[in-house]
């Protein structure tokens, strides 16, 4: 009788332990037995500086398993293959990623451009040139990471058009790229913010005479991404001035703290508080503001003012 076996393990018997060793591998699973020419070396997707959700996305990419339109009509099904964004093209990867009028919009305000795909490129080696360029474009952000942050948020973007007939904006993808990526590189790579956590205890201190204190901070709801934020003014007395709060729409955690200061700065101005000290639990924010080329126009405003 035949039955179902994992040929990777000697009992037969799937086991993830294998299967990640295998991810890990030159070894591609299902064209290696047929012609060995096919065989792909995919490590360099896990060290990539992203998501691992995203990571699994650009696997999908190389390995065709995405769900556009021209690979599910390959599968057998019978589906209308016309590119949602533009309506001028066959969605395949090339178009969706390169091609597509709309799609290049969205590289050109990132400043990912001109991508250009020659008729023997492969897929791997296209994302792999990009994702893996060091230089850097803006706001400690590099090329790499503003290149696969970009190719997320496009693929969202389509899903949202097709799935939520939401429309597909550049200029809106542009900016949750940028949002996303700052927020990741701050977080997660920038040697100032360090991953180990360490605690300590701290109080609130008065501000000297004369002086007004901003507290503020923002918080983010996981799944919808939905950001508020809030803060007070207290004097050198300790006294309370004058509180806000405020929902600020969609965004990111970095985004909702530096909303909080931005909305707390702009209240202490209203109220005449010239010499303010802020306070917020975000060293993210923090460090960002700080960064002489910080280009968060909110900021830049700010200063100016
Ligand atoms: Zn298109």
């Amino acid at each position: 009788m035949d039955s179902i076996s994992w040929k990777f393990t000697s009992s037969g018997e799937f086991s993830l332990k294998t299967a990640y060793a295998l991810a890990c591998s030159s070894i591609d699973p299902i064209l290696n037995e047929t012609n060995n020419v096919h065989a792909l070396d995919l490590r360099w997707i896990w060290k990539l500086q992203c998501y691992p959700k995203m990571k699994m996305f650009i696997w999908q990419c190389i390995r065709k398993a995405l769900p556009l339109k021209t690979s599910i009509c390959a599968r057998g099904v019978v589906i209308n293959i016309v590119c949602p964004l533009c309506a001028s093209g066959v969605e395949s990867f090339v178009h969706l990623f390169v091609e597509c009028l709309a799609v290049k919009e969205v590289w050109t305000a990132l400043n990912i451009h001109p991508l250009s795909w020659s008729r023997d490129q492969c897929v791997s080696k296209w994302i792999k040139d990009h994702a893996s360029r060091k230089d850097i474009i803006s706001m400690d952000i590099s090329y790499g990471a503003t290149f696969i942050f970009g190719l997320w948020e496009i693929w969202l973007g389509r899903n949202a058009l097709v799935f939520e007939n939401k429309a597909f904006n550049p200029i809106l993808i542009r900016k949750k790229t940028v949002c996303k990526a700052a927020e990741f590189v701050y977080l997660n790579c920038n040697p100032s913010t360090p991953n180990a956590s360490s605690v300590f205890s701290i109080g609130w201190e008065a501000p000297p005479v004369g002086w007004w204190k901003l507290n503020t901070d923002g918080s983010c709801q996981g799944n919808q991404n939905l950001i508020g934020g809030g803060g007070l003014i207290r004097d050198s007395n300790g006294n309370w001035i004058h509180g806000f709060i405020k929902f600020l729409g969609e965004g990111n955690s970095l985004l909702a703290e530096l909303w909080a200061i931005c909305e707390g700065l702009n209240l202490a101005k209203h109220l005449g508080c010239i010499r303010i000290i802020v306070e917020t639990d975000s060293s993210a924010a923090v460090n960002l503001i700080n960064s002489k080329d910080c280009e968060l126009p909110f900021w830049i405003s700010l200063r100016q003012k």
